[in-house]
């Protein structure tokens, strides 16, 4: 089972992937979280992607591929994996898709867009900055990687529509709920 989940900032990515990798026995694999660790050990990747994550701008493409490669491969070749912050432009998609055309079983199958409106993110971020405390959740962050989301990761949409695997998920709804209208949508397609 190989899945890819998208969605605005604070739309519950992460919570949705978490509970995917454990109902389907496959590994969760975050971009975001994976750069926060990078970041808090100081690797090299890390000390180039720090000032990107602080200012809510997407790190360089190579610095993702580098850090995703591995970990990707390993996981397609373990039983699946369920991605989320990554393919996050259309550029990174189109990669990502032709390097998955020489090598077999590792392409995504389905694609989860959480949708979720501007008031209840704005909701859910001030509560996740009280709780987290991440830096790039002050408001002006936020607003600049809703910016970057409408004009770099929305046309992703698209691309996934047009290739038939894209599932539109109603992701304003309780944890428990959105979780059973995802696992049902991917169900129904018999992977
Ligand atoms: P959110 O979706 O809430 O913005 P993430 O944890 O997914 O949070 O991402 C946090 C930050 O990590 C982004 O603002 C960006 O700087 C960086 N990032 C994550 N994934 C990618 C990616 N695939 N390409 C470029 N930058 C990325």
């Amino acid at each position: 089972m190989r899945l890819l989940l998208v969605a605005y900032p604070g739309a519950g990515k992460g919570t949705q992937a978490t509970k995917l990798a454990v109902h389907y026995g496959i590994a969760q694999l975050s971009s975001g979280e994976l750069l926060r660790a990078e970041v808090a050990r100081g690797t090299r990747i890390g000390r180039v992607a720090a000032d990107y994550l602080e200012h809510g701008d997407l790190v360089p493409d190579e610095l993702i591929f580098e850090m995703l490669s591995a970990p990707l491969l390993q996981a397609a070749r373990n039983g699946g994996y369920v991605l989320d912050g990554f393919p996050r432009t259309l550029r990174q998609a189109e990669v990502a898709y032709s390097v998955a055309q020489e090598i077999k079983d590792i392409e995504l199958q389905a694609v989860v867009y959480l949708r979720v409106g501007p008031e209840e993110l704005r909701k859910r971020l001030q509560a996740r900055a009280a709780r987290e405390g991440r830096t790039d959740d002050d408001e002006i962050t936020i607003a600049h990687r809703f910016k970057v989301f409408e004009t770099q990761t929305e046309p992703l949409l698209g691309f996934y529509a047009s290739r038939g695997i894209l599932l539109d998920v109603n992701g304003e709804q309780p944890v428990g709920d959105v979780f059973g209208v995802i696992t049902s949508a991917v169900d129904s397609l018999h992977i």
